[in-house]
């Protein structure tokens, strides 16, 4: 889901206030009640799966909201009570819009003129207004300060682990310290608390504002526009849920920038998301820094320390073993050809090499666990990857190499017929 970031947030949310719908929607009007009563005026199935029915039911007031505009739809329960007394409790899986309709998708059916409690998940919808709100002062902030237009947002769904939200740019780059003057600005708007008020204007005073350029857009629809308004920031034509004041967005941190197709892909987090994402990156940090023995500030000179000396030894590993298999191949014996054991596929190949620098022919073979490695190497003029290939295939494997060197892996068990094949082959 990702979603037109402004002008027409909430499409099909109608906007407020303007009559398309039955329901009257608390999330527009009430943002705060999160506990309502309500009846139920109508009930559809939805879908049948595996035995368990889905339903969508309409309430004559609601304060679910449904997806719209980039911001995910509200879980919670409906609560009924049956004359007899007794209490239902039902799961609020999913809220959707149709037909100028809110939805509360349930798996138990409920009749019309049922008296039900509404209770929306608290702490979902208000991260949910954090990230939004917090995602309206970032774009108002990248569009000010540096003319930078956000295209689209999509606000990350899960309030449990550290997740993202994402705005995309229409810009073909942001650098670093733009990255962190924005958030010290947008930061710096949140710590002063602005008020943040919603309410709507007639058709004609929305187009005279977007005239002036006080709004960017506005959605197509006629009637009555619902405007957010963050005191000396922005106007916006939304139809998602926010926050009374930009304080309690409680922060935001930028956490990627990445170049997609079209511009630039913000990711960012607000509020808690923000604490948890900051907690998990010092924890990474310093889990780090004891790995290392060091302080999180000598960190990165320290890793480029290790990764300097672990290049180093490399290096000098790799000469030994050059070193080892020159001194190795000059001990191996008389005759043209030449049958080893070696310890790593690494070293068969480096010594390979070396036999066949001393115009010889090598057939170095090696057992790593299960499989058996076969290396063929010579200095002679014989073509390798063709006799490898040809033996390979007696065995049923599959296989070649260049003409200086090959190698095949086979079965443990087949390790000696492979070298048998090789050696009847190149004439030892
Ligand atoms: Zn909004």
């Amino acid at each position: 889901m990702r979603g037109e970031p402004e002008g027409d947030g909430g499409a099909g949310g109608g906007g407020g206030g303007q009559g398309l719908s039955v329901a009257e929607r608390l999330y527009y009007d009430a943002q705060e009640m999160l506990e309502f009563s309500a009846e139920v005026t109508d009930i559809r199935l939805e879908s049948r799966a595996n035995g368990v029915n889905r339903w969508q039911v309409a309430l004559d007031r609601t304060a679910f909201y449904p997806e719209s505009g980039g911001q995910p739809w509200d879980v919670g329960t409906l609560e009924a009570v049956a004359r007899s007394g007794a209490r239902l409790e039902v799961p609020v899986l999913a809220v959707v819009e149709a037909g100028g309709e809110v939805w509360h998708v349930v798996e138990k059916p409920m009749t019309a003129g049922t008296m039900v409690t509404g209770r929306v998940d608290e702490a979902r919808r208000r991260d949910h207004m954090q990230q939004h709100t917090g995602q309206h002062l970032l774009s108002a902030v990248l569009l000010r300060e540096m003319g930078v237009e956000t295209v689209s947002f999509h606000l990350g769904a899960s309030h449990m682990g550290v997740e993202s939200s994402t705005i995309d740019l229409s810009v073909g780059s942001l650098g670093r310290e733009d990255v962190v003057r924005m958030e010290m600005v947008v930061n710096g708007l949140i710590g002063e608390d602005r008020r943040v008020s919603v309410g709507t204007v007639e058709r004609g005073e929305a187009e005279a504002m977007l005239a002036r350029g006080d709004l960017r857009k506005l959605p197509e629809r006629v009637g009555a526009i619902r405007v957010v308004e963050i005191d000396g920031v922005e106007w916006n034509a939304c139809g998602g849920t926010h926050v009374g004041s930009t304080g309690r967005i409680g922060g935001l941190v930028i956490r990627r920038v990445e170049k997609v197709k079209q511009g630039v892909r913000v990711e960012f987090c607000c509020g808690l998301r923000a604490v948890r994402a900051a907690r998990r990156d010092y924890e990474t940090v310093g889990e780090l820094g004891r790995v290392l023995s060091t302080g999180v500030g000598e960190l990165v000179g320290k890793v480029g320390g290790v990764l300097e000396d672990a290049r180093a030894a490399e290096k000098v590993r790799r000469g030994l073993l050059e070193e080892m298999a020159g001194f190795e191949a000059r001990t191996l014996g008389d005759g043209r050809v030449v049958v080893v054991a070696a310890r790593s596929v690494e070293y068969a190949k480096v010594l390979g090499g070396k036999i066949a620098g001393l115009g010889r022919v090598g057939i170095v073979r090696v057992v790593e666990g299960e499989r058996g490695t076969v290396v063929l190497a010579a200095g002679d003029g014989t073509d390798c990857g063709a006799v490898m290939k040809v033996a390979l295939e007696v065995l049923g494997a599959r296989g070649g190499g260049s003409a200086g060197l090959a190698q095949g892996g086979v079965a443990v068990e087949d390790v000696e017929r492979l070298v048998g094949e090789l050696r009847g082959r190149v004439g030892g």
